[in-house]
């Protein structure tokens, strides 16, 4: 579904007009706006019974295009992250290197001749390093 008007300018300002996983810096035009939650992620975890009584009475796809549910995406990290969740999405970036080096001879040969180098090390997508009441407010406990 497109987001339009305010919701997709709030989205857009979320992190400083930046991808919220790559931190890439985004166009106002032609940004995209990601499901943090996907509907199919969120009905995957339900049992049976349960998707239908949400899905028949409770859940709308509105709630799912709720800003909270919403990051500034580029193309990129948007279609990589596809219907995972944000820690699928964090394995299955850090499983690339290993992937390659074992699947890949050009990547092995990269790293032959050093023309690449491997410093891995723990991913923290762009959101991560915003403080928790920059992105929902003030929460009183
Ligand atoms: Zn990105």
């Amino acid at each position: 579904m497109k987001i339009h008007g305010l919701k997709r300018h709030t989205v857009f300002t979320q992190f400083n007009s930046r991808c919220a996983y790559c931190g890439i810096k985004l166009n106002k035009k032609n940004f995209q706006t990601d499901h943090i939650i996907s509907r199919k992620s969120y009905f995957s975890l339900l049992s049976t019974h349960y998707q239908t009584y949400y899905y028949k009475t409770r859940i709308t796809f509105r709630d799912f295009d709720n800003v909270l549910n919403l990051f500034p995406s580029c193309g990129d990290c948007n279609r990589l992250k596809s219907d995972m969740s944000i820690e699928e999405f964090r394995c299955y970036i850090t499983s690339f290197p290993s992937y390659q080096r074992g699947n890949s001879s050009i990547f092995r040969a990269l790293l032959r001749f050093n023309i690449v180098t491997l410093n891995i090390s723990p991913l923290v997508f762009y959101f991560e390093t915003f403080p928790f009441n920059s992105l929902y407010g003030d929460v009183k406990s």
